[in-house]
């Protein structure tokens, strides 16, 4: 298998919250092992800014070390680091004041390479920095800027960001990043789905019985306490990672793989959504676990009523779909880390095996962590004598073991995610409409829980949510399936 990396033009890439946890634990040494893969062109800058009053000496010891920790151990010829470390520079900077703006500009005057602005700080900055790189002429035709989520809380504070972003940026020039999409896995799905003869004539409600998306997680809040109590699983993960997994997989096929024709789609799926019912909705708060404390505990409100698990029975109302159920879930503390999207094909309408009792059904499994890959469940004669039994056998695509090397470590999201970025290909990224969409189907959700003073089903840590969840499938005489590690 011959690695296909395409060059990317120079660029200098400024991260604002240059020394942040995100910074340090993906975008840095992403950037690292894109060098290390020949992406990074000569002339090419990475400009770490940030709050901290530190010279670069002092940041690309700390990027050194960040790389050390979370670089995933690439192998890189000696010398590499140091050549990788050559290229960053350090401006320490504050967002809403002038500290470091001089330097910035000075920095950037004579750049005429590709120029992104990646916006790694607390979402309450994004507006005064692109109001900051305005003023100081910073936001030109060439520059882009990659917003990092939350993208708003709701549609209301979603629309003001986009305002706000739009009085200085086209929507051409903004790149807001969920990084579930920068997946391997997640772009095979369109791939399997449009690249193949096979699967898009059964991709409808005439073949599929339902569709599952779990993403599970085996951590609790950490040191997220604050934030996630204001946001929990429904703001945090369903408005966005999963929304986003539900429209690659509903989507009609686009006329072309370019930005405007894909999210053209998923818009039209968010938009197709049906009103999700209360009763279909399962909301769950994680129990204390033999090494945990519990969900309330970890935010440090005893009395809180957000959730760390939510379930929920979704309808798309259009042609492909009708009466066809998305089951979404996702939860802290869950017994894996696992996230998956599965189609559950509907049984053969008549058998001419004898029954044995088993539901033989073709299952498409696309895996997004741990372990990327897609399997196809099928049915097949038990091999020996003995008669015609059946047995179901997966078809197995694990990229690691199929495509070797390179399939095997494919770039991470934020890598491939941040040189889509500086080709200028927005297609995995979310457009501003499409934000909007997802907040104006999520708010009526989240309103109703705080109009009702729902309060959270508790589930045991290291299970797979409340039983009410279980509950939720089986009224209609389907399970979910394991979560796998
Ligand atoms: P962090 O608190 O670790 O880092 C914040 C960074 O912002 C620091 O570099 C700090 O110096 C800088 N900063 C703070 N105030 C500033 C100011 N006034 N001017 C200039 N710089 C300032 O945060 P983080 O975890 O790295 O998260 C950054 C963004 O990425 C947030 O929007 C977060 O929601 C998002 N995000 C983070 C993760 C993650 O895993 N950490 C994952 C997804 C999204």
């Amino acid at each position: 298998m011959v690695s296909r990396i395409i060059p990317v033009e120079a660029f200098d890439l400024v991260i604002f919250g240059g020394t942040g946890d995100l910074a340090r634990r993906k975008i840095l040494p992403g950037l690292f092992r894109r060098y290390c893969a020949g992406q990074m062109p000569d002339g090419a800058r990475v400009i770490g800014a940030a709050r901290s009053d530190m010279d670069a000496a002092g940041y690309k010891d700390m990027v050194a070390d960040a790389i050390r920790e979370f670089g995933g151990g690439r192998s890189c010829e000696d010398g590499t680091l140091d050549a990788f470390l050559d290229r960053l520079h350090y401006v320490a900077i504050d967002a809403r004041g002038e500290t470091g703006w001089s330097e910035l500009t000075d920095l950037m005057r004579d750049s005429v390479q590709v120029r992104a602005y990646y916006f790694s700080v607390a979402p309450s900055l994004f507006g005064d920095l692109a109001e900051r790189l305005h003023s100081h002429g910073l936001a030109d035709d060439q520059s882009r800027i990659v917003v990092e989520k939350p993208f708003g809380r709701d549609l209301q504070t979603a629309r003001a960001l986009n305002a706000s972003l739009a009085e200085h940026f086209d929507e051409s020039q903004i790149y807001r990043i969920d990084h579930y999409l920068g997946k391997e896995t997640v772009q095979n799905l369109m791939a399997v789905r449009f690249g193949n003869t096979l699967f898009e004539p059964l991709w409808n409600a005439q073949y599929v019985d339902h569709i599952q998306i779990t993403v599970a997680e085996t951590v609790g809040v950490g040191g997220r306490g604050e934030y996630y109590d204001k946001s929990g699983a429904m703001r945090d993960m369903v408005q966005n990672h999963l929304m986003q997994l539900l429209c690659l997989i509903a989507m009609e096929p686009p006329a072309k793989f370019d930005p405007g024709a894909v999210r053209d789609e998923k818009l039209k799926v968010i938009r197709a959504l049906d009103k999700v019912e209360p009763h279909h909705i399962v909301r769950g708060q994680y129990a204390a676990g033999p090494d945990n404390p519990d969900f309330r505990e970890a935010v440090g409100d005893a009395r809180s009523k957000t959730e760390s698990f939510v379930a929920m029975k979704v309808g798309i109302s259009n042609w492909r779909w009708a009466g066809i159920p998305f089951y979404l879930r996702t939860g802290k503390r869950m017994s894996a880390r696992s996230s998956e999207i599965t189609v559950v094909f509907k049984a053969r309408n008549h058998s001419i095996f004898e029954e044995d009792g088993e539901d033989h059904r073709n299952v498409l499994s696309i895996r997004l962590q741990p372990n990327e890959g897609i399997t196809m469940k099928v049915t097949i004669k038990e091999p020996g004598p003995g008669g015609m039994r059946l047995v179901d056998v997966p078809l197995d695509m694990s990229f690691a073991e199929a495509l070797g090397e390179d399939g095997g470590d494919p770039p991470d999201a934020y890598e491939r995610l941040i040189m889509d970025v500086i080709r200028g290909n927005q297609t995995l990224f979310m457009r501003g409409d499409e934000v909007e969409a997802a907040w104006a189907w999520t708010d009526p959700i989240i309103d109703g829980w705080t109009a009702r003073g729902d309060v959270p089903k508790p589930y045991d840590s290291g299970s797979n949510g409340p039983t009410d969840a279980d509950q939720l499938l089986a009224r209609d005489g389907r399970i979910w399936r394991e979560v796998r590690p």
